[in-house]
C-alpha cells in the first residue's frame, strides 16, 4: 500500500495562523453562547481566507469529519463537515 502525503502548502496562507488562533477550537466546557459567538467569529475569518476551499478539502480528506470535533476547518465544524461529506457521497451515488 502506498500512502501519499497531502499537499499542505496552502497552510502558508492560512488566515487563522496569523491571528486569533484561539477562535478555531473549543475550550473545555465552553458555554453554548460563548461557543456560538466564537464559531461565528472564526467562520467570518474563514470567509475572508484565500485558502478556504483548500482547507475544507484537506479537512474532508484527512479524517476531520467527526461529530463533536469542534475545530473549525474551512469555515465548518466537524459536524458540518460530516454533513458536507455525506452530501457529496449522496451526489456521487446519484450520478
Ligand atoms: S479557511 Fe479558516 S480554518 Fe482554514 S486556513 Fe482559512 S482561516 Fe484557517
Amino acid at each position: 500500500m502506498t500512502i501519499r502525503a497531502m499537499d499542505v502548502s496552502w497552510m502558508d496562507n492560512a488566515k487563522c495562523t496569523k491571528s486569533n488562533a484561539e477562535l478555531f477550537s473549543s475550550p473545555y466546557r465552553e458555554p453554548y453562547s460563548d461557543r456560538r459567538d466564537r464559531e461565528f467569529q472564526a467562520k467570518r475569518i474563514c470567509g475572508m481566507c484565500a485558502v478556504q476551499a483548500a482547507c475544507l478539502d484537506y479537512a474532508l480528506n484527512s479524517g476531520r469529519v467527526d461529530i463533536g470535533d469542534d475545530t473549525i476547518w474551512g469555515g465548518q465544524t466537524g459536524t458540518e463537515r460530516k454533513r458536507t461529506r455525506s452530501g457529496a457521497k449522496r451526489s456521487r451515488r446519484a450520478g
